[in-house]
């Protein structure tokens, strides 16, 4: 059984990526810029938010925080997003989501024009995504894709079940094993016999947020396992996969923490170099 380490290969993206920076430094005589955009003051936005300033700068981006208080108007937050929308040296623009029930999520990712949005959000980039042509990818799924691909390079034919239907995980992976020329069941809340839509998947990525929902009798021998899940519970952080049972059937599974979570981040990062690429030309 493979152990996918998202760790391991989030650590070897950054690498990758950071020569990528320096590159492209020598060649524009700047480096891709990213700017956070963060309401409030709820914990777990502002560590994400920390890792993702911290992640940057290991790899030599520049980055940026703006924080407002919980309770800004929606106006400053539009005009502050027009306004790095035309600014040459930022990049990459991200609005740490969630945002604050005043605050309009769809106007916001709307604002941000689709060559900087690193979140993938956009409908132009969603459009774009699904037409099969170039386009920013929601972090999490680009980050699931690419731990699939170390494990199967070549994923043409393979019968992939997506569980969950979320614009943040579930549709876009779809996508993206559409695209490798999967044949690709999306399952979600409604899937009559969830268990047996699992059975046929030769790669099983499960985006749902209920606790170990994935169990050992729902997976195919010799099948890819993603979990994407974070579900805090009494026995600490665990997937929507039952990791112990499901480990003795797959050929490969990533484990939880440690799995897809540090590749989010690593992703990002990608995400703002490909903006900046695409800016320079
Ligand atoms: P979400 O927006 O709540 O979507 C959950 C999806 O699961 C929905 O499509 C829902 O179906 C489906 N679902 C719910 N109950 C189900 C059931 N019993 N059987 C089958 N499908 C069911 O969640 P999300 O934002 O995609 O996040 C999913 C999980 O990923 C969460 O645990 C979240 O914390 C985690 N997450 C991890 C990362 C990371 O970096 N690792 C990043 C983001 C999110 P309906 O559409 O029918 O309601």
């Amino acid at each position: 059984m493979i152990l996918i380490d998202g760790k391991k290969e989030a650590a070897n993206l950054r690498e990758e990526l950071k020569k990528e920076v320096s590159q492209l430094k020598t060649k524009y005589n700047k480096v891709p810029s990213l700017t956070v955009i963060l309401i409030g003051d709820l914990t777990p936005s502002q560590i994400y938010v920390r890792n993702k300033e911290k992640s940057a700068k290991e790899v030599g981006l520049k980055s940026e925080v703006i924080k407002y208080p919980d309770r800004v108007e929606e106006t400053t937050i539009l005009n502050k997003i027009h306004e790095l929308n035309k600014d040459e040296t930022v990049s990459g623009i991200l609005v740490q989501l969630p945002l604050p029930r005043h605050i309009n999520k769809k106007k916001v990712i709307e604002a941000i024009i689709p060559e900087k949005d690193v979140d993938g959000f956009h409908p132009m980039n969603v459009g774009n995504l699904s037409s099969g042509y170039e386009s920013s990818v929601p972090c999490t799924p680009l980050g699931c894709y690419l731990l699939i691909k170390k494990v199967e390079p070549n994923l043409s034919g393979k019968k992939a079940v997506v569980i969950g239907r979320s614009n943040l995980n579930g549709k876009p992976m779809t996508q993206l094993l559409l695209k490798e020329n999967c044949t690709v069941t999306i399952t979600h809340s409604k899937t009559k016999d969830l268990k047996g839509e699992c059975l046929k998947g030769d790669i099983v990525v499960a985006a749902v947020g209920i606790p170990e929902l994935v169990k050992g009798d729902w997976i195919k021998k010799d099948s890819i396992v993603i979990d994407v899940g974070i579900n805090k519970t009494e026995k600490g952080i665990v997937g929507d996969v039952a990791f112990e049972e499901v480990s003795k059937i797959a050929k490969a599974i990533t484990p939880v923490p440690g799995g897809v979570g540090p590749m989010t981040i690593a992703c990002l990062l990608k995400n703002t170099i490909e903006c900046f690429k695409r800016l320079q030309s």
